[in-house]
């Protein structure tokens, strides 16, 4: 059920507050409607998402939302500051400062030239 659970948390996550059509998930989840409209609910109950009822031609079906989008550590990938030796001296306003530190200008130059994968 948590694996159930994680794989529902990863799909709506993609598409954020849009939030996605029920029957869309269960197709791509294979579950029958019925297994889940009980998850839907079950999920919606444990506060996990919100289901906006909508009239989708013709016939009413819900929207499936996730309430928190989980936040991704891509983007503190290798950073510096994570295995710094100086990491303890240094703030915003002290002579140690990421305004003027090299190794974050390495990193963040070094990432804008990676090219970008689209999700
Ligand atoms: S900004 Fe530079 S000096 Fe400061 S913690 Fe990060 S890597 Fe270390």
């Amino acid at each position: 059920m948590e694996k159930l659970t994680n794989r529902v948390c990863e799909m709506l996550a993609k598409y954020e507050s849009n939030g996605m059509f029920q029957s869309e998930l269960w197709k791509k989840l294979k579950l029958s409607s019925r297994d889940g409209s009980r998850l839907a609910l079950k999920l919606e109950r444990t506060g996990i998402i919100n289901r906006e009822k909508l009239l989708e031609k013709g016939r009413w079906t819900y929207k499936l939302i996730l309430k928190k989008t989980p936040i991704s550590t891509q983007s503190i990938e290798n950073a510096p500051c994570l295995i710094c030796p100086v990491e303890q001296k240094c703030s915003l306003d002290g002579e140690i400062s990421p305004r003027t530190c090299q190794w974050i200008d390495e990193w963040v130059t070094a990432d804008l030239k990676k090219p970008k994968v689209s999700q």
